[in-house]
């Protein structure tokens, strides 16, 4: 499925410094930037979690600088993002 991921430099970062969303999720336009400006977020078409995770991180995770499980611990994946198990 396509999901928008925002980050980093986020607002809030609670739960990472990355939201995923649906990218037909209307939710994409009310995430902000530490700016306060709307995020703008890059898309990709994965088909689980894993995938995105090596999306963002693919540098670190195959220079060794962090793991899988990491990576996704950086991520929120939201209610909308639910089809990628
Ligand atoms: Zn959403």
């Amino acid at each position: 499925m396509l999901i928008s991921i925002h980050g980093p430099n986020l607002a809030t970062q609670f739960h990472g410094q990355f939201i995923a969303h649906a990218a037909d999720c209307s939710d994409n336009g009310r995430v902000k930037c530490h700016s306060g400006r709307q995020s703008q977020p890059f898309t990709v078409d994965v088909e689980s979690r894993e995938q995105c995770a090596l999306e963002i991180y693919e540098d670190q995770l195959q220079g060794g600088e962090c793991d899988l499980e990491t990576a996704l611990a950086d991520i929120h994946f939201c209610p909308c993002c639910r089809e990628l198990g």
